[in-house]
Protein backbone atom coordinates (compact mmCIF):
# COMPACT_ATOMS: atom_id res chain seq x y z
CA UNK A 1 0.00 0.00 0.00
CA UNK A 2 0.91 3.39 -1.06
CA UNK A 3 2.35 5.26 1.78
CA UNK A 4 -0.41 8.36 3.09
CA UNK A 5 1.08 11.49 4.02
CA UNK A 6 -0.62 14.96 4.89
CA UNK A 7 0.77 18.59 4.62
CA UNK A 8 -1.46 20.87 5.93
CA UNK A 9 -1.58 24.60 6.22
CA UNK A 10 -2.19 26.48 9.49
CA UNK A 11 -3.45 30.18 9.27
CA UNK A 12 -7.22 30.13 7.78
CA UNK A 13 -7.15 25.97 7.35
CA UNK A 14 -6.05 24.87 11.13
CA UNK A 15 -7.29 28.22 12.32
CA UNK A 16 -10.29 29.87 11.14
CA UNK A 17 -8.74 33.27 10.21
CA UNK A 18 -5.19 34.36 9.62
CA UNK A 19 -3.50 35.43 12.13
CA UNK A 20 -1.29 37.52 10.40
CA UNK A 21 -3.79 39.79 9.51
CA UNK A 22 -5.44 39.41 13.04
CA UNK A 23 -2.11 40.68 14.65
CA UNK A 24 -1.41 43.79 12.05
CA UNK A 25 -5.27 44.59 12.68
CA UNK A 26 -4.74 45.05 15.95
CA UNK A 27 -0.96 46.26 16.47
CA UNK A 28 -0.15 47.86 13.33
CA UNK A 29 -0.34 51.24 12.51
CA UNK A 30 -2.40 51.86 9.12
CA UNK A 31 0.46 51.62 7.08
CA UNK A 32 0.18 47.57 6.82
CA UNK A 33 -2.57 47.97 5.10
CA UNK A 34 -1.06 49.04 1.68
CA UNK A 35 1.43 46.62 2.34
CA UNK A 36 -0.87 43.67 2.58
CA UNK A 37 -2.89 45.21 -0.67
CA UNK A 38 0.86 45.03 -2.20
CA UNK A 39 1.27 41.15 -1.40
CA UNK A 40 -2.54 40.63 -2.82
CA UNK A 41 -1.95 42.02 -5.79
CA UNK A 42 1.86 40.62 -6.31
CA UNK A 43 3.25 43.94 -6.39
CA UNK A 44 5.40 42.53 -3.27
CA UNK A 45 6.69 39.06 -2.99
CA UNK A 46 4.95 37.18 0.53
CA UNK A 47 8.69 37.41 2.07
CA UNK A 48 9.00 41.14 1.29
CA UNK A 49 5.56 42.16 2.42
CA UNK A 50 5.69 40.12 5.53
CA UNK A 51 8.89 41.46 6.34
CA UNK A 52 7.37 45.16 6.06
CA UNK A 53 4.09 43.87 7.83
CA UNK A 54 6.30 43.26 10.97
CA UNK A 55 8.60 46.14 10.46
CA UNK A 56 5.97 47.97 11.51
CA UNK A 57 5.74 46.71 15.09
CA UNK A 58 8.04 47.00 18.25
CA UNK A 59 9.60 44.08 19.38
CA UNK A 60 8.15 44.83 22.69
CA UNK A 61 5.21 43.20 21.95
CA UNK A 62 5.71 39.94 21.24
CA UNK A 63 4.15 38.94 24.86
CA UNK A 64 0.99 40.65 23.98
CA UNK A 65 0.54 39.36 20.33
CA UNK A 66 0.96 35.68 21.84
CA UNK A 67 -1.54 36.35 24.69
CA UNK A 68 -3.93 37.86 21.73
CA UNK A 69 -3.73 35.09 19.79
CA UNK A 70 -4.36 32.34 22.59
CA UNK A 71 -7.33 34.63 23.61
CA UNK A 72 -8.80 35.17 20.09
CA UNK A 73 -7.84 32.39 17.50
CA UNK A 74 -10.34 29.42 16.66
CA UNK A 75 -9.19 26.30 15.93
CA UNK A 76 -11.48 24.85 13.21
CA UNK A 77 -13.74 22.36 14.68
CA UNK A 78 -12.83 18.45 14.53
CA UNK A 79 -8.77 18.90 14.40
CA UNK A 80 -8.21 17.38 17.83
CA UNK A 81 -9.98 14.45 16.76
CA UNK A 82 -8.24 14.67 13.09
CA UNK A 83 -4.63 14.56 14.37
CA UNK A 84 -5.53 11.47 16.98
CA UNK A 85 -6.41 9.55 13.54
CA UNK A 86 -3.84 10.36 11.66
CA UNK A 87 -1.57 9.33 15.31
CA UNK A 88 -4.00 6.38 15.55
CA UNK A 89 -3.20 4.85 11.99
CA UNK A 90 0.38 5.86 11.45
CA UNK A 91 0.08 8.54 8.74
CA UNK A 92 2.21 11.26 8.91
CA UNK A 93 0.93 14.91 9.36
CA UNK A 94 3.05 17.66 8.78
CA UNK A 95 2.37 21.30 9.11
CA UNK A 96 3.40 24.14 6.31
CA UNK A 97 2.68 27.78 7.29
CA UNK A 98 3.48 30.98 6.08
CA UNK A 99 2.41 31.72 9.74
CA UNK A 100 5.50 32.16 12.49
CA UNK A 101 6.97 30.77 15.18
CA UNK A 102 6.07 32.70 17.66
CA UNK A 103 2.45 32.08 17.54
CA UNK A 104 2.28 28.57 15.21
CA UNK A 105 4.02 27.24 18.27
CA UNK A 106 2.09 28.05 21.10
CA UNK A 107 -1.36 28.02 19.24
CA UNK A 108 -0.28 23.84 18.31
CA UNK A 109 0.84 23.04 21.40
CA UNK A 110 -2.24 21.07 22.67
CA UNK A 111 -2.68 19.51 19.66
CA UNK A 112 0.96 17.86 18.64
CA UNK A 113 3.21 16.41 18.44
CA UNK A 114 3.42 16.77 14.76
CA UNK A 115 5.88 14.71 12.14
CA UNK A 116 6.87 18.36 11.62
CA UNK A 117 5.91 22.02 12.05
CA UNK A 118 7.60 23.98 9.07
CA UNK A 119 7.01 27.71 9.39
CA UNK A 120 8.87 31.02 9.44
CA UNK A 121 10.53 32.73 12.50
CA UNK A 122 10.55 36.16 13.70
CA UNK A 123 12.93 37.75 15.56
CA UNK A 124 12.80 40.20 18.18
CA UNK A 125 16.71 41.31 18.98
CA UNK A 126 15.90 44.72 17.30
CA UNK A 127 13.58 47.26 18.28
CA UNK A 128 11.10 46.08 15.56
CA UNK A 129 10.39 42.71 14.09
CA UNK A 130 12.72 41.15 12.02
CA UNK A 131 11.39 37.55 10.07
CA UNK A 132 14.13 34.89 9.03
CA UNK A 133 13.37 32.60 6.47
CA UNK A 134 14.17 28.74 7.26
CA UNK A 135 12.54 27.19 4.22
CA UNK A 136 13.60 28.71 1.38
CA UNK A 137 12.33 27.95 -2.31
CA UNK A 138 14.55 25.15 -3.93
CA UNK A 139 15.50 25.52 -7.73
CA UNK A 140 12.07 23.87 -8.62
CA UNK A 141 10.13 26.96 -7.49
CA UNK A 142 9.09 29.69 -9.64
CA UNK A 143 8.43 32.11 -7.42
CA UNK A 144 11.64 32.64 -5.39
CA UNK A 145 9.66 34.82 -3.24
CA UNK A 146 7.50 32.37 -0.78
CA UNK A 147 8.97 33.06 2.57
CA UNK A 148 8.27 29.68 3.70
CA UNK A 149 8.05 27.68 0.40
CA UNK A 150 5.56 25.30 0.62
CA UNK A 151 6.30 22.96 -2.30
CA UNK A 152 9.96 23.04 -1.52
CA UNK A 153 9.03 21.42 1.74
CA UNK A 154 6.83 19.00 0.08
CA UNK A 155 9.08 17.52 -2.81
CA UNK A 156 11.93 17.46 -0.47
CA UNK A 157 9.55 14.80 2.13
CA UNK A 158 7.34 12.93 -0.06
CA UNK A 159 8.29 13.07 -3.66
CA UNK A 160 11.63 10.50 -3.44
CA UNK A 161 9.00 8.11 -1.72
CA UNK A 162 6.07 7.23 -4.11
CA UNK A 163 3.54 8.40 -1.55
CA UNK A 164 0.39 9.03 -1.60
CA UNK A 165 0.49 12.85 -1.05
CA UNK A 166 -2.78 14.28 0.89
CA UNK A 167 -2.75 18.68 0.74
CA UNK A 168 -4.78 20.76 3.03
CA UNK A 169 -5.42 24.43 2.52
CA UNK A 170 -7.34 27.70 2.28
CA UNK A 171 -5.51 30.27 0.27
CA UNK A 172 -3.40 30.91 -3.05
CA UNK A 173 -0.22 30.43 -1.46
CA UNK A 174 -1.35 26.72 -0.99
CA UNK A 175 -1.74 26.25 -4.58
CA UNK A 176 1.61 24.91 -5.68
CA UNK A 177 1.94 22.55 -3.39
CA UNK A 178 -1.74 21.85 -4.04
CA UNK A 179 -0.77 21.01 -7.78
CA UNK A 180 1.98 18.41 -6.37
CA UNK A 181 -0.52 16.54 -3.97
CA UNK A 182 -2.36 13.45 -5.07
CA UNK A 183 -5.23 14.56 -3.18
CA UNK A 184 -6.32 18.32 -2.37
CA UNK A 185 -8.68 19.46 0.46
CA UNK A 186 -9.77 23.56 -0.05
CA UNK A 187 -11.79 25.76 1.28
CA UNK A 188 -12.43 29.27 0.11
CA UNK A 189 -10.16 30.82 -2.07
CA UNK A 190 -8.17 27.47 -2.66
CA UNK A 191 -11.37 26.24 -3.63
CA UNK A 192 -11.58 28.74 -6.46
CA UNK A 193 -8.03 28.42 -7.46
CA UNK A 194 -8.37 24.68 -8.24
CA UNK A 195 -11.10 25.37 -10.23
CA UNK A 196 -9.20 28.06 -12.12
CA UNK A 197 -6.89 25.48 -12.97
CA UNK A 198 -8.23 22.31 -13.31
CA UNK A 199 -7.15 21.03 -10.39
CA UNK A 200 -10.10 18.35 -8.43
CA UNK A 201 -10.30 19.05 -5.00
CA UNK A 202 -12.47 17.46 -1.87
CA UNK A 203 -13.91 20.56 -0.19
CA UNK A 204 -13.90 21.56 3.18
CA UNK A 205 -15.31 22.91 5.84
CA UNK A 206 -14.44 21.63 9.14
CA UNK A 207 -11.52 18.84 10.13
CA UNK A 208 -14.46 16.00 10.41
CA UNK A 209 -14.75 16.62 6.72
CA UNK A 210 -11.23 16.10 6.27
CA UNK A 211 -11.22 12.68 7.96
CA UNK A 212 -13.82 11.09 6.05
CA UNK A 213 -11.94 12.29 3.08
CA UNK A 214 -9.21 10.01 4.15
CA UNK A 215 -11.61 7.20 5.26
CA UNK A 216 -12.75 7.24 1.78
CA UNK A 217 -9.42 7.11 0.23
CA UNK A 218 -8.66 4.04 1.48
CA UNK A 219 -5.99 4.78 2.66
CA UNK A 220 -6.82 3.48 6.35
CA UNK A 221 -6.76 0.15 7.53
MG1 LIG B 1 -3.86 29.60 4.90
ZN1 LIG C 1 8.91 28.86 -3.38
Amino acid sequence: MTRPIIFCDFDGTITETDNIISLMKTFAPPEWEAIKDDILDQTLSIKEGVSRLFSLIPSSKKEDMVQYLRDSAVIREGFEEFVDYTAKHGIPLYIVSGGLDFFVHPLLEAYGPFHGVYCNEASFNDSTISILWPHPCDEQCGSGGCGCCKPSILRTLSLSEGSKVFVIGDSVTDLEMAKLGDTVMARDFLAEKCMENGIPFIHFETFHDCKEALEKEGVVR
